[in-house]
């Protein structure tokens, strides 16, 4: 299958990804998770990326394109693939239609994870992640065991601050792809409010089962 996750900084794209692949024998391709990467590893593409993203700004189309086409080429992803912050602006999502129509695969389903901004600052400022195995944790809502509490680290961009940049440029830049994919019939809309588990059965629900 061939799916995309939609939805504000925060509304747990990254979380449920990791728990759909498992299931669908997918690879999970976060262009957050990448450029963070590139970031750490101190590429020319990483240095390009470092400032938008600490700002909560969007990394320029012309990186960000290049970058994820070229992943969803790669052998692993041939047999379908799950996108989770990609594509984030129109120009993106037209981009990788015809990427998919020049290399003669379609979409199955583009799933919006509805999660209202009163409810994401306090989801993003508590959320850490464990370096050594990409679980992600809140410090309320999920609270990570004592053994691995020590090792959590924070994103640089999960500031107040820098979370309500990301929600404008949300509401600006990636809403605008929901009505291009809705009028292509892929659109399924699921609430993210909840336990992840709850999520997790609404996603699978909208994804068919
Ligand atoms: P995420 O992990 O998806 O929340 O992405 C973290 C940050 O990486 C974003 O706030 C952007 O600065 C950058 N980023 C990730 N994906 C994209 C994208 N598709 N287009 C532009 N910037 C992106």
């Amino acid at each position: 299958m061939r799916i995309i996750l939609v939805g504000p900084p925060g509304a747990g794209k990254g979380t449920q990804a990791a728990r759909l692949v498992e299931r669908l024998g997918i690879p999970h391709i976060s262009t957050g998770d990448m450029l963070r990467a590139a970031v750490k590893a101190g590429t020319e593409l990483g240095k390009k990326a470092d400032g938008y993203m600490k700002a909560g700004d969007l990394v320029p189309d012309a990186v960000v394109i290049g970058m994820a086409v070229e992943r969803i080429g790669e052998p692993d992803a041939q047999k379908g693939f799950m996108l989770d912050g990609f594509p984030r602006t129109r120009p993106q999502a037209e981009a990788l239609d015809a990427a998919l129509s020049a290399a003669g695969v379609q979409l199955d389903a583009v799933v919006l994870i509805e999660v209202d901004d009163s409810l994401i600052v306090e989801r993003i400022t508590g959320r850490r992640t464990d370096p050594e195995t990409k679980r992600i944790y809140h410090m309320t809502f999920d609270p990570p065991p004592a053994e691995v509490a020590g090792r959590l680290v924070q994103r640089k961009d999960d500031t107040e601050e820098a979370c309500r940049a990301r929600l404008k440029k949300y509401h600006g830049e990636t809403a605008p792809i929901i009505p291009f994919y809705e009028d292509k019939g892929l659109l399924r809309r699921v609430d993210g409010v909840g336990s992840p588990d709850a999520v997790t059965a609404r996603l699978t629900a909208a994804l068919g089962g």
